[in-house]
This record gives structure tokens, C-alpha cells and sequence, in this order.
């Protein structure tokens, strides 16, 4: 398939990114929009589906197994191409979709009807879809369902987006750290006051939600988030910025003090108990800590560096605070939080893999994949949209992220 301009592209993932959705568990208000689509269109599958840089991912999904699937196998990439709903009513007829896997195997789709979730700038970030596994047609009054349902999918992303505090964890979002955060910054680097910032990431979350269910998980957020709180003092920020990734901002704290609130956090974490029935879960959390310095110009870059320390502490064991060092004092890096369609090139440049560039500074790279097993120690990084290309070579490897220096 024809790739898209890489700017269009690069500005459809800016889009996406301001609704911060990748990644978030399940939700009534949008599993309710799936069984709506399941009942009324009379299909066995329904997905609200998003396009990050490399995968589809579902935010809610009904009649599936897979939470996401690699970008290529995803109907829903042709879908966000067009104004007008795709409708495919046999897809073994169909010359772009009769080899896909997700036709010859696994689901078997016989027939999609996809209506892109399109944002009010006019990016189209996501699909609705309903999809059968026997061929089929649909109605214009079908269409017009599914293209109404879409905009109730759309509606609540708006109403999340807008939202000060994350109803789950009683957090601020994101995108409200975001701002009083980068309020606290400007004041700090104009006075010349300490300013600190602690990344916390939950370790082995995913293993919480696979054993004790996502019900568990949501109240081990909730708890995490309610301890810290109580810890920091009413004058410090605490903000959810991901899934189960924290981020606080201590402002008038220098260094020393400021990894004694980060270690007192650590230990209380782990000591932290969630009855479940007869079991006790417990869990434990990284953080990484960063002090703002002139160098650093936004809120942005504060959270990279605090960020790149988080993952430090991952790769040292996990269960720990580390504080960001950077690797050449006199080269300190500025490290941004992006979110960017990349790709690993390896093997002289014959073989390639999608990912998603989550962070990027002048030495180094926070990658996204699908599956990083295939991914080389070392390899180049090619972002189209941007003209870049380095080498690179693996310092960090999780299962689905890796972190890069440059090389
Ligand atoms: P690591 O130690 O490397 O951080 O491992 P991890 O399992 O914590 O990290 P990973 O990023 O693989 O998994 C994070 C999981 O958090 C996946 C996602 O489903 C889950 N999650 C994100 N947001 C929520 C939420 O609001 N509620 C629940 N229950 N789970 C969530
Ligand atoms: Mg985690
Ligand atoms: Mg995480």
C-alpha cells in the first residue's frame, strides 16, 4: 500500500497524541458503542480501533481476541485514507485485502464497514468498524448508524481530552500536568528556584491485570496514586501520564531532599498490600528523578530526562530510584517526549520494522514495537517525516520498547 506523506502522517500522530488514548484499558462509554454496533448492525465483530505508528490498537472490541495487531494486517489503515466510510462487502473479492491474514486466517473477515474517527482539525485517528465473517452488504441507513455511533466515539475521546483530572486515580491528566507543569518551569527557570521531577512507572503492571483481572489492576492504580498524594505536599504536582506511568513535580526542592521523597515513595509502594479474595497483591515501582537546569527549555524535556532515568531503573532491576546522570556531563542531552512513525533498518537496509519514536534527544531514542524480539543490537533509525537517519545500538530492551543510543 502506498505509504502516506510523512508530514500528513507525522501531523496525524500529533493528533492522536493529544487525545492520549494508546494504551488506556477498556471502558464502558466505548464498550458500550462496540455492543451497540454488534446489536444494531447485526455483525459478530466491533472494534474502536486507533492507528499509532506501527500497530492498530483497540480501545474497545467485541468478537476479537487480539488487543492490537501489527499496522500492515490493519483494514482500518485504509479506512482513515478516505472522507467516506470504506465499506469492503467481500474482502476475498477485494485485490487490496484477499492475501491479508486476517481474511485467509484468524478472524476470517468476510466483510468490513470502517468510518474513521476523524478529529475536528480534520485527522482521522482511529475507525469504527463492523466487521462479518461472511460476505454482505450494507444499507445507506446501516452506514449512517455506524457514521453516527462514530461520532458518539468521537464525543467521549473530546470529553476525555478536556478533562482536568483522570477519573480513575483522581490525578491530574496528562494534558492538564502538562500545562501547570510548564507553568512551574518557567517560574522556576525565571527565579532560579529548584525544580524536580519524578517518573514512576508501576513494574510488571501488565502481570497484575493478566492474574488478578483489570478490576485489580484499576484499584491498584487507584491506591498507588492515592499514597502518593498523601506523601507529596499540597504544593506538588501529581499527574498520570500514561497508563500506570506517574509523573510529580516538586517544586523549591533541591536535589538531596527530592530522591529522599522518591525513595520514601519506592518503599511505600512496595509495602503497599490490595486484598483480593484470600490473596494479597502487592507491586512495586521504578522511578527516575530530574532536576530542572537551564539547559532545559520546556516541561517537555524535563519529563524526557526524568523518563530516561525511570528506564534506567528498569534495566538496573527494577523496584528502585535512579537519578538521571547524563552520560557526558558536558554533553548533558535534552531528551523530548514524541510520538513519531519510525523505522528500524537493518540488514544493508533490505529489511525494516515500524515503530513508534516515543522520546528523542541528540544522543538517544525511546522506541515503541510491535514485538521487539526481531529487532538487531544494532541497526539504523529512519524517520521519514523528519529526513532523519542514525545509527543506532540497543542499551534497553523490553518486550515492546527499546531504548537506543546513538552510535
Ligand atoms: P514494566 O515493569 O516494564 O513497566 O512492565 P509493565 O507490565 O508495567 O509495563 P507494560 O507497559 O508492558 O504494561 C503496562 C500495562 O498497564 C498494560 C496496560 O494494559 C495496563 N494499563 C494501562 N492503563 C491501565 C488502567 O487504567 N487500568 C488497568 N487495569 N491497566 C492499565
Ligand atoms: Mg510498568
Ligand atoms: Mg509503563
Amino acid at each position: 500500500m502506498a505509504q502516506p506523506a510523512p508530514t500528513l502522517e507525522q501531523e496525524r500522530l500529533c493528533a492522536l497524541d493529544r487525545y492520549d488514548v494508546l494504551d488506556t484499558p477498556r471502558e464502558e462509554a466505548f464498550d458500550r458503542i462496540t455492543r451497540l454496533v454488534r446489536r444494531i448492525l447485526d455483525v459478530p465483530i466491533a472494534t474502536v480501533t486507533f492507528l499509532d505508528a506501527h500497530r492498530q490498537w483497540f480501545k474497545s472490541r467485541q468478537g476479537l481476541d487480539d488487543g492490537e495487531t501489527a499496522r500492515e494486517l490493519a483494514f482500518c489503515d485504509h479506512a482513515i485514507r478516505a472522507e467516506a466510510p470504506l465499506i469492503v462487502p467481500d474482502t476475498m473479492l477485494d485485490e487490496r485485502f484477499a492475501d491479508s491474514s486476517m481474511v485467509t486466517g484468524g478472524p476470517r473477515i468476510r466483510f468490513y464497514a470502517g468510518v474513521p474517527l476523524r478529529t475536528s482539525d480534520g485527522h482521522n485517528i482511529g475507525t469504527l468498524c463492523a466487521i462479518d465473517t461472511r460476505p454482505r452488504e450494507f444499507t445507506s441507513d446501516q452506514v449512517g448508524i455506524l457514521t453516527d455511533l462514530a461520532q458518539m466515539a468521537m464525543g467521549e475521546l473530546e470529553l476525555r481530552r478536556l478533562a482536568t483530572t483522570d477519573c480513575l486515580t483522581g490525578a491530574m491528566s496528562r494534558r492538564s500536568f502538562r500545562e501547570e507543569g510548564g507553568r512551574a518551569v518557567s517560574l522556576a527557570l525565571r527565579h532560579g528556584h529548584n525544580l524536580i521531577c519524578l517518573a514512576l512507572d508501576i513494574d510488571y503492571f501488565k502481570h497484575v491485570n493478566d492474574t488478578h483481572g483489570h478490576g485489580v489492576g484499576d484499584r491498584v492504580l487507584a491506591g498507588t496514586a492515592a499514597l502518593c498524594q498523601e506523601l507529596i505536599r499540597k504544593s506538588d504536582l501529581l499527574g498520570r501520564i500514561g497508563g500506570e506511568e506517574f509523573a510529580i513535580l516538586l517544586p523549591h526542592t533541591p536535589r538531596k531532599p527530592a530522591l529522599q521523597v522518591a525513595e520514601k515513595l519506592r518503599a511505600a509502594i512496595a509495602n503497599q498490600r490490595f486484598e483480593v479474595g484470600n490473596v494479597t497483591v502487592r507491586i512495586t515501582a521504578s522511578l527516575g528523578v530530574a532536576a530542572l537546569d537551564r539547559s532545559l527549555p520546556d516541561i517537555d524535556a524535563l519529563l524526557g530526562r526524568a523518563d530516561s532515568a525511570l528506564y534506567a531503573a528498569k534495566a538496573a532491576g527494577r523496584n528502585q530510584v535512579i537519578a538521571y546522570q547524563p552520560a557526558e556531563p558536558e554533553k548533558a542531552t535534552v531528551r523530548r517526549r514524541v510520538l513519531k512513525a519510525g523505522r528500524i533498518s537493518f540488514n544493508n537496509r533490505q529489511s525494516s520494522i515500524d515503530c513508534t519514536v516515543r522520546s528523542l534527544s541528540e544522543t538517544g531514542a525511546g522506541l515503541d514495537v510491535f514485538t521487539s524480539a526481531g529487532v538487531p543490537k544494532t541497526f539504523e533509525l529512519v524517520i521519514d517525516s523528519d529526513a532523519f537517519l542514525r545509527p543506532c545500538q540497543v542499551v534497553v530492551q523490553t518486550e515492546k520498547h527499546v531504548e537506543v543510543k546513538f552510535v
